[in-house]
């Protein structure tokens, strides 16, 4: 997709803090952190969004999710995180290319899960 901004950063033609990349996905720091770890982890292909995959997206989404943990140890989060997956207009998403947001630190994320 040519003007999606997290394909440019998949194909490196817009910086991003990079903190893995491997053939099929790319995780980087979320440009304005909502926690003191916040980073973001996508697929390289273009994809819309979470309401776009079904099952034959099983093993992309399950790798996505499963270098979490390491990650989010590594980026100074070692007690645990969040993570959220934003999906279209009810999901409130505003970067319309899959994302997986992992948010943690060294300290429990205050407020509750949902404001009201
Ligand atoms: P969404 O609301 O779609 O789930 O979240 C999109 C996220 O992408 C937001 O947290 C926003 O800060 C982040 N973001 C948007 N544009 C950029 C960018 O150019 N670089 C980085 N690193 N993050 C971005
Ligand atoms: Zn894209």
């Amino acid at each position: 997709m040519d003007n999606c901004i997290f394909c440019k950063i998949a194909r490196g033609e817009i910086p991003a803090r990079k903190i893995l990349e491997d053939d099929d996905m790319v995780a980087f720091s979320d440009i304005h952190p909502h926690a003191p770890v916040h980073f973001l982890i996508i697929p390289k292909r273009h994809i819309e969004s979470l309401a776009n995959c079904d099952e034959s997206d099983a093993a992309l989404l399950g790798r996505m999710l499963a270098v979490a943990p390491r990650l989010a140890r590594e980026q100074g989060s070692p007690d645990g995180f969040r993570t959220i997956i934003n999906t279209g207009r009810v999901g409130r998403q505003e970067v319309y290319h899959l994302h997986i947001h992992v948010l943690g630190g060294p300290e429990p994320i205050p407020g509750p899960m949902v404001g009201r």
